[in-house]
């Protein structure tokens, strides 16, 4: 069994892939082909927001919103402390100061009475000068944006959405990488859409903002390619990834979204009275980039990890580390406590998730989750 069947999805859509690699390679187009342009136009379209500039993957995203924003040494950035290395990474990246809140437990995401702390304690301090918040759509299910806006206007903040995990979860009728001042995506591999190789996206409604982009995605390019007005870098999505993101995303809206969301409930039905399944809030709704259990403790849920492995069943730790005890982010200060990140780190456990999966597949991975806990709980 897979973790994520790309297989299965390159099955799915062979034709309509192959034809689109083809025409690259014939087109002979690989840098800024219009491929690119009209994902960007499709992906915006989709989402809701003006602009979509595509770059180079996900975390070149997060780092040319910090440098639209001016972010810089001694500045402050609000990061959750459970989530992948590169939402934090960034901000360091910029000479600024990462400073991480704790996140709920039940829903992996923002806890925005512990973000508020971390607000006030640097203010307090006095020493650096609070910037910005960044939220994550931890395994695809949207933050609390209804919340995150209101702290982020009362200290006057701006407000980053990092939704590389997030693309095509919703509140209410608002779809992902439309909340905050900009938001980012990722098209890695294994991401809810994703291509095949690198690729990122920055979404916003702020035509300055997005000017900026597309100038500093070449070089800092001004009128034209060999006119360069600042200090940029090379970060393009290949035309290559944009003719097959082109594919998917019509797969993902279609039918993807839909079937990954099935197979959710199918495992929530089957396990929810065994183990803590995922939560997903009222009024919102997953792209379920990971389908992720609670377990009792750590050794319980090594255990389980171990007895999957022992039955062909793929299973991953998202994540083993809180970002303030990595080493890279040694020397950094802790302003608040974050107990709950400490607790999912030891407790937590993602399973074999993606629109491709069988009913027997599903009940599989489920039957023998319960087989272990009926022996070890
Ligand atoms: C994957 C990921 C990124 C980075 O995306 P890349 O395309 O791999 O650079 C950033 N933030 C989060 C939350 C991610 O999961």
């Amino acid at each position: 069994m897979q973790f994520r069947d790309l297989q299965a999805q390159y099955k799915a859509l062979k034709n309509e892939i192959d034809s689109a690699l083809l025409q690259v390679a014939s087109d002979c187009n690989f840098i800024s082909g219009k491929q690119v342009t009209e994902l960007e136009q499709q992906l915006a379209e989709y989402v809701g927001v003006k602009h979509c500039v595509t770059c180079g993957n996900g975390t070149d995203a997060l780092s040319m919103v910090m440098m639209a924003w001016d972010v810089k040494p001694g500045d402050a950035v609000f990061v959750p402390d459970f989530t992948f290395f590169a939402s934090g990474e960034v901000v360091s990246f910029e000479g600024a100061t990462p400073v991480f809140y704790d996140v709920c437990e039940e829903t992996f995401n923002a806890d925005v009475a512990s973000l508020e702390r971390a607000i006030q304690a640097v203010i307090e301090e006095g020493v650096l000068h609070p910037k910005a918040i960044v939220a994550v759509d931890l395994f695809g299910q949207p933050a609390d944006y209804v919340a995150l806006q209101e702290v982020a206007k009362k200290y006057n903040l701006l407000l980053l959405e990092d939704g590389a995990q997030g693309f095509g979860g919703k509140i209410g009728e608002q779809i992902s990488c439309s909340f905050g001042d900009a938001a980012t995506t990722s098209f890695f591999p294994a991401k809810p859409l994703g291509c095949y190789g690198d690729g990122g996206a920055v979404f916003t409604n702020d035509d300055t903002v997005a000017d900026y982009l597309r100038s500093i995605r070449v070089h800092g390019k001004g009128s034209f390619k060999y006119d360069n007005v600042r200090i940029g870098w090379n970060s393009r999505l290949d035309t290559i990834q944009a003719a097959v993101l082109q594919v998917k995303l019509k797969a993902f809206a279609s039918y993807e979204l839909k079937n990954v969301n099935e197979v959710a409930v199918k495992y929530t039905e089957l396990l929810k009275d065994v183990v803590k399944t995922p939560i997903v809030p009222q009024n919102m709704y997953s792209s379920w980039a990971q389908y992720t259990l609670r377990l009792e403790s750590e050794d319980q849920r090594d255990a389980l990890q171990t007895y999957l492995k022992e039955q062909g069943i793929p299973s991953m730790v998202y994540y083993p580390k809180p970002m303030h005890q990595q080493l890279a982010f040694d020397g950094n200060r802790n302003y608040v406590d974050c107990p709950v990140t400490e607790k999912l780190c030891k407790t937590v456990l993602s399973l074999p998730m993606h629109p491709y999966m069988t009913d027997e597949e599903i009940n599989t991975v489920a039957f023998h989750v319960k087989e272990f806990l009926s022996k070890n709980n």
